[in-house]
């Protein structure tokens, strides 16, 4: 069924994107929580029809480490995208302080099998993974969104999309200076992969933070600086073994979705209990009061 704006109930905003708002909204025929993604676009009717057409493919993406897709309309040249509701929001946030190597794990082990469905069942190579596309749910869930599924969409947004923390691969950034695209394989998703795991791992972006502020410097790290590692104090070998087959720089010697899944970091995994549900509640927590504080820090001091 089609969904359209009178059937909303819009709620609050979730977040900004770098292409417009997020808010939750309530499903008022079905009384579903969904969350919808404004994406605002300056194209004409036919090429926003296209996207809307292109997007349709989704509906067969179901999976569990997907984010479901309920429909997509458009007005005025916004593109309203509406998806399932994630209740802990986005990976980045919850991660300040890294992961224990069990929950790291579980994540892993979510996205690859994630971007495995993707490419298996669909066709579609991601293209943009990132911390901030994996979403997390109270139930523990770990849900990857955000992936280049229409074409039409991608290129009405490429230009824009420079970010100040890169997670592409050596390769792409290579391959784009040389004016020569269209050489986006799998593989530069599994060194996105990696360098997510890190930063999760971390709690920060694994490149020097003297490089988030010039693109040039951060770019010339990601191709001609050895790749970083897990940190040797916090994560066993195995771990880090499994991260490395990710970000090694030869795209031709990184690791396939079934090599990483048959490394014991996963096998393991798919035999041991993880509290996750313990893990997304205590991170919450963690967070709230972080917030708190920072609300605090702002106040006048009281005589
Ligand atoms: P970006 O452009 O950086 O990928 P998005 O526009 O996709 O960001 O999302 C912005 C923020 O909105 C996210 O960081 C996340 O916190 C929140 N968000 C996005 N999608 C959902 C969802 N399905 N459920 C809950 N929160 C979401």
């Amino acid at each position: 069924f089609a969904i359209n704006m009178n059937q909303l109930q819009l709620d609050e905003e979730l977040g900004k994107g770098n292409y417009g708002t997020v808010k939750k909204v309530l499903h008022k025929p079905t009384n579903v929580t969904m969350a919808m993604k404004e994406i605002r676009l300056e194209l004409e009717d036919a090429k926003l029809n296209a996207i809307i057409m292109e997007l349709d493919v989704l509906h067969r993406a179901v999976a569990p480490e997907i984010v479901e897709f309920y429909g997509a309309f458009f007005i005025e040249s916004c593109v309203y995208y509406c998806m399932e509701y994630m209740d802990a929001g986005s990976l980045d946030k919850l991660q300040a302080a890294g992961v224990p190597e069990d929950v790291l794990a579980r994540i892993a082990a979510s996205m690859v099998r994630g971007l495995k469905f993707l490419k298996d069942e669909l066709n579609v190579i991601h293209r943009d993974v990132k911390p901030t596309n994996v979403l997390v749910s109270r139930k523990g869930q770990i849900k990857l969104c955000d992936f280049g599924i229409s074409g039409e969409l991608d290129k009405s947004l490429a230009k824009t999309n420079i970010g100040c923390q890169s997670y592409m691969a050596p390769e792409r950034i290579k391959g784009e200076s040389q004016n020569n695209l269209g050489t986006y394989t799998v593989s530069s998703d599994v060194w996105s992969l990696g360098l997510s795991m890190i930063e999760i791992g971390l709690g920060r972006y694994p490149y020097p933070p003297e490089t988030y502020s010039n693109v040039f410097a951060q770019l010339t790290a990601i191709v001609h600086g050895d790749p970083p590692e897990l940190p040797e104090d916090k994560y066993g070998d195995t771990a880090r073994s499994w991260v490395a087959l990710c970000l090694r720089k030869d795209p031709e010697k990184r690791a396939t979705y079934q090599e990483l899944l048959a490394h014991p970091f996963l096998v393991h995994d798919r035999e041991s209990s993880v509290d996750m549900v313990g893990w997304v509640k205590r991170s919450l927590d963690w967070k709230k009061a972080a917030a708190l504080e920072a609300a605090k820090a702002l106040l006048p001091q009281s005589v």
